[in-house]
């Protein structure tokens, strides 16, 4: 259960009004309870995803502004004998409040990117107990399957290529093979949107936790156009079709392809000059949508493929840090390390 004193709030500043509303949002506090969760299991002082006692959310007063005003706000485990929070800054909130601001900056006719600014604050309410958290998406909660492997994970960070530096975060192992066939499929689709998931398991090296990632299977939606669409319906389908092909491996991740640009930047007139700066590289709000609906848990990752004649073949890993998602980085595992 979790445990949440207060109604998390904004108020609304535009540069020529002063103050001109004030509400409560309505967080999705999920991505930031398996945010800390995890960070628990990879420092050993949590085992499972479901600990027993109540998480307290608690608001970080802003030292300057001072209550009501914050900063951002606390997640407490319970864990006896051994307090552990984990610290997140206002950034979370502006995931949340992203509709809400763009469609502001979108009537606001001046063009001024900061005709607006927002402050968030923290009210205590009466009935503080909430069942569940608050998100019209519901989690279907993927069970970890730590498999505990003892493998040597400095022999396989010497079987394999870093990309996008990954020595800052958990490990995460994707086997070249797996690689390999989501850029051939991307190449092969031309420049229709495709993806499918990723299959493997968490594992615990002594003390380290890190992701391998050893199959992918595709989504094939017959007769699609060119955008690749996760219903339900798919889900249930690629549920099925790895029972169909008996590949071990939990769903830890997706992968899926940003291939537009074979069509926008064809006869690209930067091309020749070597000036075109469109890229593939990026995670949209509807991609968000799908990490938050389907892979939930913090160290669920989302690969991007993407190829243009300008910008060449472009590839990138994204990862829940503090409960967003960013780009992280990876290595690429020789398949029979
Ligand atoms: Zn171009
Ligand atoms: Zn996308």
């Amino acid at each position: 259960m979790i445990e949440n004193h207060y109604d998390y709030c904004v108020e609304i500043h535009s540069k020529e009004d002063g103050l001109i509303a004030k509400c409560r949002m309505n967080i999705d506090w999920a991505p930031a309870v398996e945010d800390a969760l995890w960070r628990g299991i990879c420092l050993g002082v949590l085992d499972a995803f479901h600990p027993d006692g109540d998480i307290a959310i608690e608001p970080s007063f802003d030292p300057e502004l001072q209550a009501p005003y914050i900063a951002g706000f606390s997640i407490r485990l319970p864990i006896a004998n051994h307090p552990f929070s984990v610290e997140f800054n206002s950034q979370y909130f502006w995931m949340q409040l992203y509709p809400l601001t763009s469609l502001l900056h979108q009537q606001n006719q001046s063009g001024d990117k900061n005709a607006y600014y927002y402050q968030f604050f923290a009210m205590k309410k009466s009935s503080f107990v909430e069942t569940e958290t608050k998100s019209s998406i519901k989690i279907k909660a993927l069970e970890p399957a730590f498999s505990m492997i003892s493998i040597d994970l400095q022999s396989y960070r010497e079987k394999s290529e870093s990309v996008d530096n990954p020595q800052k975060e958990f490990p995460v192992f994707i086997r070249r093979t797996v690689l390999d066939e989501c850029i051939e499929q991307s190449k092969e689709a031309g420049s229709l949107e495709i993806g499918g998931v990723l299959l493997g398991s968490v594992g615990k090296d002594k003390d380290e936790t890190f992701l391998e990632i050893t199959h992918q299977i595709p989504v094939q939606s017959p007769g699609t156009l060119n955008k690749l669409e996760f219903k339900p319906e798919t889900w249930e389908y690629m549920r099925w079709k790895v029972q169909q092909r008996g590949v071990q491996g939990d769903w830890i991740g997706w992968w899926h392809t940003h291939s537009y640009l074979k069509d926008v930047c064809h006869k690209c007139e930067k091309y020749k000059t070597n000036s075109c700066h469109a890229g593939s590289l990026f995670f949209s709000t509807d991609d968000y949508a799908v990490q938050r609906t389907v892979f939930p848990r913090a160290y669920s990752v989302a690969l991007v493929i993407g190829e243009s004649p300008c910008a060449g073949l472009q590839y990138g890993l994204w990862g829940w840090r503090k409960g967003l998602m960013e780009r992280r980085g990876f290595y690429v595992l020789d398949s029979n390390a």
